[in-house]
């Protein structure tokens, strides 16, 4: 049994999930609402909400899987990334319009106004050195080769558990000296005008594992740890079992578990007085005996 209960507030960059229409300034056009930046290239789908930048609606895209427009949750199949304000999706979506318009190399729902956009749109996923002035004209044929170049050229290395939780192009992954790697795992990074607070990762002692953030790891605990229905939620909310045996040794030890082969095999047959494990025993058990 663990209890995890010490968790700091989530991080201080804006997510998707937390906008509302309400507290939108949609006039402005000039920044995306997502990650504040100006806009350069604004993505356009359905509903014509031209608030979000090219970066931000392709990682939705690619590494979210996610289609809904964050303003407004219409679902867009096709989108388009354009730089000209006055375009509208109805223009966008007109036969000759849409002809002369170019599609990306991956996926072919999306399309770019012109080559300038496209070359934006597909440099986000490109492998290049991420430290400054590296050779920026090289690509790497994969992450693999791109971290050991990272590696062994400047002892810098990616944080894999960021890797895996956090849901950004490997361009917007933060790189670490090799050497404070350890400080950003158990501290997390400060946060500035720039980028956002990353906290501690959280650790699961059951699996011995770190995980991104809370949510992420909130998500492991419930689907793949267990916690006690007998106990009261409000004092044991978050306490935790490994799986099933240690949860069944703790009914047996803090409650009253039915000792009845049939009911351990079923599971969960625990109460939460002994008068409510004679009534069940009455009815489950000794009915049979009897008649
Ligand atoms: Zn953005
Ligand atoms: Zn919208
Ligand atoms: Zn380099
Ligand atoms: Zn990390
Ligand atoms: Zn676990
Ligand atoms: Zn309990
Ligand atoms: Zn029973």
């Amino acid at each position: 049994m663990v209890e995890y209960n010490k968790f700091g507030a989530s991080a201080a960059a804006r997510r998707v999930s937390d906008v509302t229409t309400e507290d939108l300034d949609l006039t402005d056009k000039e920044h995306c609402i997502l990650c504040f930046n100006d806009m350069k290239y604004f993505a356009l789908g359905k509903c014509n909400h031209k608030n979000v930048c090219h970066t931000c609606i392709l990682r939705l895209r690619f590494i979210m899987k996610d289609m809904k427009c964050p303003i407004c949750k219409t679902v867009s199949e096709e989108v388009l990334i354009a730089e000209s304000e006055s375009l509208n999706y109805e223009q966008f979506q007109k036969g000759e319009f849409k002809k002369k318009l170019l599609t990306d190399n991956e996926d072919a729902k999306i399309y770019y106004e012109n080559a300038k956009v496209k070359a934006a749109g597909e440099y986000l996923r490109q492998l290049q050195c991420l430290v400054y002035k590296c050779n920026p004209s090289h690509q790497f044929s994969s992450q693999e080769a791109l971290k050991s170049h990272l590696e062994r050229d400047h002892q810098k290395t990616f944080c894999k558990i960021c890797l895996k939780g956090r849901l950004v192009f490997i361009k917007e992954q933060r790189l670490y000296n090799i050497n404070f790697l350890r400080a950003h795992i158990d501290h997390g990074d400060p946060g500035n005008e720039k980028q956002a607070e990353i906290l501690p990762h959280p650790w699961c002692d059951f699996c011995e594992e770190y995980f991104f953030n809370d949510q992420q790891f909130y998500d492991h605990l419930s689907r793949q740890h267990l916690t006690c229905h007998l106990c009261p939620p409000n004092q044991y909310k978050n306490v935790y079992y490994s799986s099933y045996p240690s949860l069944e040794n703790h009914f047996s030890k803090s409650h009253h578990l039915c000792p009845y082969e049939n009911c351990k095999l079923k599971c969960y047959v625990a109460f939460r007085t002994s008068d409510e494990l004679g009534a069940h025993v009455d009815i489950e058990h000794k009915a049979s005996v009897r008649v």
